[in-house]
């Protein structure tokens, strides 16, 4: 059995969109079910549209979802060089096999020409109905052909397409595809003018070199899929040409069509793995990462736009996922790219986070003003903080959320929300709180539990209202309705800080 070998294959044009890592994502998980590799090749043979920084940037993405490639511009490997710019020459010797064998043609028709045809004719398309009255090898003599390549004259090859014959693309996602070679044009595949092949050439070569096994790619490439099977016949490596699985297109959260970036800018939802600044316009692009997810969750999330596993199955480990990939249960139709869900895959994770995990991570995402607010020196009470964010991680779909769960824990509150106070201060509340404050006093254990069914006792005896009291008691120590059980946040904050906000909010509220 031949190894699986699986190669994502961006061109560097600007940040990597959230479709590009699905897919990236679903190589990933095939070839580790089957102990393939995972190759990183870059396609930056179209020299207008190269961006600087974007290659870095889909490493640095990739790398902080935690999906390893096996080989790549970063890493290296037996197949290099992996950024096609390195590999020009390589591809020279493949056009000139093509031309030799008379199964692609030099062409010097200008812009101006080729603009002067479409005009002249509707639908205009470069192939074997139109190349005899173009300015091309096949009807200029090999003499005059040499002779303007010799006085640098720029020039194109074009593949040479047989009219009406089959092309057949068998896709382990769609099934057999047919396409009669008529609809095809003879596409360019290489330009003298930066001599570099067009992506359609490297695309092939590289795969073939690289003893790719399977071309698994988004469905925006499967129009290119036939004019691919025809190289790969021309180049005479039929017997070896990968099998082809064409992915599912994102769809729009709601309403028909292909998921877009302005979709994410009106409902509020990143689609990059990571902050992008353009480095010409200097926009920023919201990414994942910046937003609050945990990669865990993004790649959960991805995960199942397109795939089902069956059995209803929600959270998948890596692991896991790897074991049940297959080809065959991704879905033809679009994926609706459901946001909602990704953030609740970011809930359930912090979830499954352990309390040291979310705290550290906390305290890594908090800026410098929250860090002196926290008073957190490296080590200075990150139990305490361990066990506040326990007690409201159920609570938050981002880790930075939790800074509005747990702030009052640090800074007392000083002002008192209006509105609780209309509602939960009663005309005896001060009273009633002032005599909790002793009783609150008088106690040598301050635990929660104790705490609780001390307080309770002194309640039913007093026969107090019990809820007037306890939302009285929360308003003093929170500031507000909000937050975790109460005698959690009492054992916490301590005796003493209890007393002093319990009297702060009786002599403002009174
Ligand atoms: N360079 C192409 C892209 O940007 C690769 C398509 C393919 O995987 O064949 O997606």
């Amino acid at each position: 059995m031949k190894k699986t070998r699986v190669r994502f294959a961006p061109s560097p044009t600007g940040p990597l969109h959230i479709g590009g890592v699905r897919t990236a994502l679903y190589n990933y998980l095939f070839a580790k079910k089957q102990q393939g590799d995972f190759i990183l090749r870059i396609e930056d043979t179209d020299s207008q549209r190269f961006v600087p920084g974007a290659e870095d940037y889909i490493i640095e993405a990739f790398d902080w979802l935690g999906l390893k490639f096996d080989e790549g511009p970063h890493l290296g490997g037996d197949f290099g060089p992996y950024r096609q710019s390195e590999r020009k020459a390589i591809y020279k010797q493949y056009v000139d096999q093509l031309l030799k064998n008379g199964k692609a043609y030099i062409a010097f028709d200008t812009p101006a020409q080729l603009e002067a045809k479409r005009a002249e004719i509707s639908n205009f398309q470069y192939d074997a109905s139109t190349r005899e009255s173009m300015t091309n090898s096949l009807t200029l003599s090999e003499a005059e052909t040499q002779q303007r390549i010799a006085n640098g004259e720029q020039y194109v090859v074009r593949i040479k397409i047989e009219p009406n014959q089959t092309i057949v693309v068998n896709d382990v996602i769609r099934g057999q595809v047919t396409v009669n070679s008529s609809v095809l044009d003879d596409k360019v595949l290489y330009k003298s003018a930066d001599e570099l092949p067009t992506y359609h050439l490297a695309n092939i070569v590289d795969d073939h070199l690289m003893l790719i096994t399977h071309v698994i790619r988004g469905e925006e490439w499967l129009p290119s899929a036939p004019l691919h099977v025809t190289l790969y016949d021309y180049f005479g490596w039929t017997d070896t040409m990968p099998q082809f699985a064409h992915l599912p297109l994102l769809l729009k959260p709601e309403g028909n069509g292909k998921l877009s970036k302005r979709d994410g800018d009106r409902l509020g939802f990143p689609v990059f793995p990571l902050q992008w600044t353009d480095p010409q316009t200097g926009e920023i692009s919201s990414g994942y990462r910046e937003k609050g997810y945990l990669p865990e969750a993004v790649v959960n999330f991805l995960a199942l736009l397109g795939w089902n596993p069956g059995n209803d199955l929600e959270i998948i480990s890596p692991t896991e996922a790897i074991n049940l990939f297959s080809l065959e249960k991704c879905s033809k139709s679009g994926a609706k790219f459901d946001y909602k869900k990704g953030e609740w895959f970011n809930h359930q994770y912090i979830q499954q986070k352990s309390n040291e995990e979310l705290a550290e991570l906390f305290l890594q995402s908090a800026t410098d003003d929250i860090r002196s607010s926290m008073d957190v020196t490296p080590n200075n009470h990150f139990d305490k903080i361990v066990k506040i964010v326990g007690l409201v991680k159920d609570r938050v779909t981002y880790v930075k959320d939790l800074w509005e769960q747990i702030a009052f824990f640090f800074i007392a509150p000083t002002a008192y929300d209006e509105k609780t106070v209309q509602k939960r201060w009663k005309p005896d509340s001060a009273e009633q709180l002032t005599e909790l404050t002793d009783v609150l006093r008088s106690l040598d254990d301050f635990s929660a539990h104790h705490t609780e069914e001390f307080v309770m006792n002194w309640i039913a005896s007093k026969e107090y209202h019990l809820g007037n009291i306890m939302n009285a008691f929360r308003l003093a120590l929170v500031g507000e309705s909000k937050g975790p059980h109460l005698f959690d946040i009492t054992e916490i904050i301590g005796q003493d800080e209890t007393i002093v906000r319990l009297e702060r909010a009786i002599a403002k509220l009174k």
